[in-house]
């Protein structure tokens, strides 16, 4: 298992050579407003260089802790509208995701998950970029809220 940060940030279909030998393609994931990662991994559940397929559902969510193995756990907070009283409460909610080796994340930071197949008993999320990894022009009214 390994990561290599490239200079510059490859672009879908590019394909690097890794220190250990093996080629990884940058794959299409579907999501044309988020940009790959700069790094390269030869992670298999990674969305970008490995077989996992991520399904068409975001959110925005900010990253808690980061002590598990390649996981991490991470805060989404939402509003609910209660009808009794005609307004919003605020909830938040804790969910376990999967962290590719070619993203790096740190407690505080915003990322974008996508939901994947159930990776592990609590895990069925991956990340799949840094909020500064969205392309501006379709930043916020793209990322689906659920
Ligand atoms: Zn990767």
């Amino acid at each position: 298992m390994t990561a290599i940060r490239l200079p510059s940030r490859p672009r879908v279909g590019d394909v690097v050579n890794l220190p250990n030998g093996k080629r990884v393609r940058v794959a299409n994931i579907g999501v044309p407003w988020i940009q790959p990662p700069a790094s390269v991994c030869d992670d298999p559940e990674c969305p970008w260089h490995g077989n996992l397929k991520i399904r068409l559902k975001f959110l925005e969510v900010t990253v808690e802790s980061v002590r598990m193995h390649r996981s991490a756990v991470v805060i989404h907070e939402y509003v609910h509208y209660v009808p009794k009283y005609k307004r919003y409460e605020r909830r938040r909610k804790k969910m376990h995701v999967r962290v590719p080796e070619c993203v790096e994340v740190k407690p505080g930071d915003k990322v974008i998950i996508a939901e994947a197949r159930p990776l592990a008993k609590t895990i069925a999320w991956v990340v799949i970029g840094k909020r500064e990894d969205v392309t501006p022009w379709t930043a916020k009214r793209e990322i689906l809220q659920a």
